[in-house]
């Protein structure tokens, strides 16, 4: 009875004793614990707003860039700077502007930076974290165009001579004749305007009409003489504008089939017959005038229109014949 007695002591002081260790093994084991959630929380929580975060900035970024280099083009520089704040300014977070820096290509870079608040990191002694984007932005003159194949885009296979851009001061929203076969002097001799763009012949030239097609500034192209007749003149109908109301020159849909690409040719030289013409830059017009045959057509001259679906490189220095686009580089 003794016996049992002091073994019934013994086990319940080992017990116990056993049962105070695992306390402080399971506080231990909890604090560890705790530290590593709060770690994971932190590493979800926070760092997942620092990518959030640092997205928002690079979009706002972009849009700066965007924006402060139409501007410098345009206007100034010190204009261009307050563009770039005011984009940043718009977006709800706290946006720094840390540099507005005009490149010595023409190009914009807008850098910023923002400061994200930790929601579990300053358990660990860590408040906040920067993150920083910038942008590079280009803004001039289209050099050169790239279509894609069995889209309408690209550049139509229409040349005028940058001698008619300049004596008629072209305006933005005024008709000028594009193609004509009753006066032979905007071209040339035997030329009514059509180019012969990656092949030569009637059935080239209305699949171009159609479809649109690549070419570069500065490079050389062949006239496409005497083109003209029912076949073009059914391509050109494919372009015609199909929305309801109409399309005009202040209102246009960005993807109208009626918006022609057409290349301005070197001034001062007179294309014989199937010639070499150099290209010196692009404009944009709304068709609005297909005579029978194609023998007379005329475009309304419309602001800045890069043909959608098309790849684009721009010239900051280039002369500007109206195709102007802007585009992000970096
Ligand atoms: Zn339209």
């Amino acid at each position: 009875m003794i016996m049992s007695k002091l073994f019934s002591d013994k086990l319940i002081s080992n017990i116990l004793r056993f049962k105070r260790d695992q306390n402080g093994s399971v506080l231990v084991i909890m604090a560890v614990a705790l530290v590593v959630i709060l770690g994971m929380a932190a590493l979800v929580v926070d760092v997942g707003a620092l990518v959030l975060e640092k997205g928002r900035l690079q979009n706002a970024c972009d849009a700066a860039a965007l924006a402060a280099v139409r501007v410098a083009y345009d206007d100034s520089q010190t204009n261009a700077r307050n563009e770039a704040e005011k984009y940043l300014d718009e977006n709800d977070a706290d946006y720094e502007v840390d540099n507005v820096i005009f490149n010595s290509d023409k190009t914009v870079t807008v850098s910023a930076s923002s400061t994200v608040n930790y929601a579990f990191a300053k358990v660990l002694g860590i408040y906040s974290g920067t993150v920083d984007a910038n942008a590079t932005a280009v803004y001039g003159p289209v050099k050169s165009i790239t279509g894609k194949k069995g889209v309408i885009g690209g550049v139509d296979p229409i040349g005028i001579s940058e001698e008619v851009v300049r004596d008629e001061d072209f305006e933005f929203g005024k008709e000028y004749t594009l193609i004509t076969a009753d006066n032979n002097d905007i071209i040339g001799p035997g030329n009514f305007g059509f180019l012969a763009l990656g092949g030569t012949g009637n059935d080239v030239l209305a699949k171009n009409i159609e479809e649109g097609c690549k070419t570069e500034v500065k490079s050389k192209v062949d006239t496409e003489p005497g083109a003209a007749g029912n076949k073009i003149e059914t391509a050109l109908k494919e372009r015609k504008c199909p929305h309801t109301p109409s399309c005009t020159p202040t209102s246009f849909k960005k993807d109208c089939p009626s918006l022609l690409t057409v290349v301005i040719l070197e001034e001062g030289i007179e294309y014989n017959g199937r010639d070499k013409a150099k290209i010196v830059g692009f404009a944009t017009f709304l068709l609005s005038y297909i005579e029978k045959n194609a023998k007379s057509v005329k475009g309304y001259f419309i602001e800045r229109t890069v043909p959608k679906n098309s790849e684009f490189v721009i010239d900051p220095g280039g002369e500007d014949f109206g195709l102007v686009a802007s585009r992000l580089i970096k």
